[in-house]
């Protein structure tokens, strides 16, 4: 039988009522506790887990130098950490776009294979797809539902992998977005705010490596590069060199070095300024830069060879070029004539243009050569070659360009020798006023001093066959000091002793001496002449200096201040050889010459008619700037006479008197000499 629950008296029930409430909201309340322990828990944990994320993330950064190093590290640790199928990354280019890195992580690869293919090796201009809409925006990007996102290119692939979501961060340095981080999940991705937190950190991570690669990167390129034109310097010209040369077939054929020096570059520095200079030297370096890519671009339509270039600045004005790789020598040529064109332009510096020129020397490898600096020495010597001809262009260095550097290095150090034992003597030829021929024969007027090299083992050596090699070696200073001091000498103890027999000092012979351009431009030349005509006593009105235009060529200013200071003394001056080289009717005019000598080779033609009319023509010109003028190589008593019907006051030549050495020459003076002179 059922029992009646017995009812309670109505104040009890109420109580229990209540009591049962109370037990209610106890448990309520205990259960909100244990929830809000647990998430609080969880929250502990997740944070803790977050945190040991990015202590991971940060020791890579740490470690790494190399973005690449570090990328593929820390993609696979937010993958894991937030269980997403698929990151990868995309750096962004000088270019502006995009580009993907080669590192990427999934957790399947074979699962993900189809979007990892469509991900590799893109690149996403600004705005274009997910990556490039991060770049254009500098902000996150979401993709919630990939298949449904129209504007995402890789869905169908995102699609087939079984992808949901996709999200997109910048990585930045400053305000420069300098990497896309991109993510990949199979399931919504919910706390956006907490997967913000997480990957904005690791993306500064990222950019600090990114920073020290930078700053690793501008040392080395520092280190390796011209700081003015941003060229290769030679130390890393040297590396590729050497690095090409290693790679040689045994022909050793296919690697060729241009030198290249600029010709009037120190003029336009000390004419406008080093700031010129400079701007000549970058402009110089941008053409050629250019020139070198449009040959190679003219390569890669004609030619299926690939060759490099490497374009180095080495030095002041001095720039070279390694090509290597070439499929034919006729490149190196071709291009250092398209390089010899691109400087035709002028330079505009400041609101002037400037012109420049080039000397280029270019010497192939071949077999025989055991190191590439063998054949940089080579191209070196051909563009020396090239810049000897006072106009530049372009030498190919050749075996026989070789023997002749190697007996001129070989004579110049004979000729250190001969310097140091005084091997060289003084001849004199006599130079004679052709006027009175017809009264009183030829009257000696002076003589020109000729050094000969009294070789130990070859006997005389002409000044021919070692002036040259003086001059490339720079030891014609020396030699030039000597043949100034040793003639002034002889010519003041010749004048001592002619004084003495009574001559007057109207009748004394002056001495003319050859001074090299060299010499006569060091800037201590006319103070050294002074010096000597005072230790000498020979009378200045009795010293001729003789120079051919060269000096004017390489310096016009500075020849002009020196024959004005000698002459300032009464030491008279002599432009010699005239009608060789230029010729320059300008130098003749605003240089002071006394005398203009012509050169020996028109009156060895004097029996052509028109080596006459040029004579005649050099003659009226020097008479009306009121030059006098020698003629040179009379060797015949016709040759003479016609000189002298035309108006030439003075000559020399083996008809009159060859060169003699001191004491034979100095008797033609005696009263007695001087019978023999004709
Ligand atoms: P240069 O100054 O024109 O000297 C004249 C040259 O012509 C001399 O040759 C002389 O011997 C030669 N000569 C004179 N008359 C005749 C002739 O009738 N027929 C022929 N065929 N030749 C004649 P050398 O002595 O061999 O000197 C050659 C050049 O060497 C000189 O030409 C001069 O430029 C240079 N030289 C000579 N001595 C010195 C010197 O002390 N210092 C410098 N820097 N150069 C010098
Ligand atoms: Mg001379
Ligand atoms: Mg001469």
């Amino acid at each position: 039988m059922k029992q009646e629950p017995i009812p309670l008296p109505s104040d009890l029930a109420a109580t229990v009522e209540r009591l049962e409430r109370l037990v209610q909201r106890e448990r309520e309340g205990r259960l909100q506790a244990e929830a809000i322990a647990e998430r609080g828990l969880r929250e502990l944990y997740e944070s803790q887990v977050r945190l040991a994320l990015l202590q991971r993330i940060t020791d890579c950064a740490n470690r790494s130098n190399d973005f690449s190093e570090a990328i593929g590290e820390v993609l696979k640790e937010i993958c894991e950490h937030m269980n997403w199928a698929f990151g990868t990354a995309y750096r962004v280019e000088r270019s502006g776009k995009a580009v993907s890195c080669v590192a990427w992580f999934t957790s399947e690869p074979a699962r993900l294979f189809p979007l990892v293919e469509a991900s590799r090796e893109r690149t996403f201009p600004s705005g274009e797809g997910l990556p490039g809409r991060v770049l254009r925006d500098v902000h996150p990007h979401w993709i919630d539902e990939a298949e449904l996102a129209t504007d995402f290119c890789r869905r169908v692939a995102a699609a087939s992998c079984g992808i949901r979501a996709v999200c997109g961060f910048p990585v930045m340095i400053g305000d420069e977005i300098v990497c896309v981080l991109e993510f990949f999940a199979r399931t919504a991705m919910m706390d956006k705010d907490a997967i913000l937190l997480t990957v904005t950190q690791a993306a500064t991570q990222l950019a600090r490596v990114i920073e020290r690669e930078r700053a690793r990167a501008a040392l080395v390129h520092d280190a390796l590069h011209d700081a003015m034109t941003g060229l290769p310097n030679r130390t890393l010209l040297d590396e590729r060199a050497r690095a090409a040369f290693e790679r040689l077939p045994e022909s050793r054929e296919g690697l060729a070095v241009l030198v290249i020096d600029l010709d009037g570059f120190k003029a336009i520095n000390d004419k406008y300024g080093h700031h010129a200079g400079d701007i000549v030297l970058i402009e110089t370096a941008r053409r050629f830069d250019s020139v070198i890519a449009a040959c190679m671009g003219g390569r890669r339509r004609g030619d299926e060879h690939a060759w490099r270039a490497t374009l180095a600045r080495v030095g002041g004005d001095e720039f070279v070029i390694v090509l290597d790789s070439l499929p034919n020598p006729g490149i190196a040529m071709d291009l250092a004539g398209a390089l010899i064109d691109a400087l035709k332009g002028a330079i505009l510096v400041g609101d002037e243009y400037v012109n420049v020129g080039l000397s280029i020397g270019i010497a192939h490898s071949a077999a025989g050569y055991g190191s590439v600096e063998q054949l940089r020495q080579d191209a070196d010597l051909a563009m020396y070659e090239a810049k000897s001809g006072g106009h530049g262009g372009v030498v190919t260095f050749s075996e026989a360009l070789g023997n002749e550097r190697r007996n001129r290095m070989a004579l110049e150090s004979e000729l250190r020798d001969a310097i140091r034992e005084k091997q060289f003597t003084l001849f004199y030829q006599p130079i004679f006023a052709l006027g009175a021929l017809q009264d009183q024969g030829e009257r000696l007027r002076g003589f020109e001093a000729l050094i000969r090299w009294n070789h130990p083992e070859r006997g005389l050596v002409e000044p021919g066959r070692f002036i040259p090699a003086a001059e490339a070696g720079g030891l014609i200073v020396f030699i030039g000091d000597w043949v100034l001091r040793q003639a002034c000498n002889a010519m003041a103890r010749l004048h001592r002793d002619l004084t003495e027999r009574g001559m007057s000092a109207g009748e004394l012979p002056y001495i003319s001496i050859n001074i090299a351009p060299q010499q006569f431009l060091q800037p201590t030349f006319s103070a050294h002449v002074r010096r000597v005509l005072l230790e000498t006593g020979v009378p200045p009105e009795l010293v001729r200096l003789e120079v051919t235009e060269g000096v004017a060529i390489i310096d016009p200013d500075q020849t002009r201040q020196v024959l004005e200071q000698v002459r300032s003394w009464g030491v008279k001056t002599s432009l010699d050889d005239f009608g060789t080289g230029y010729s320059s009717l300008s130098y003749l005019q605003n240089l002071p010459f006394d005398t203009l000598k012509i050169d020996r080779s028109f009156i060895a033609s004097m029996d052509d008619p028109k080596s006459r009319k040029i004579i005649r023509a050099i003659l009226d010109l020097a008479s009306n700037l009121n030059l006098s003028v020698v003629a040179e190589g009379i060797e015949t008593r016709e040759q003479g006479a016609s000189l002298r019907e035309m108006g030439c006051e003075y000559g020399q030549g083996f008809h009159l008197g060859r060169p003699l050495d001191e004491a034979s020459a100095f008797a033609l003076v005696w009263p007695d000499g001087a019978a023999n002179a004709a």
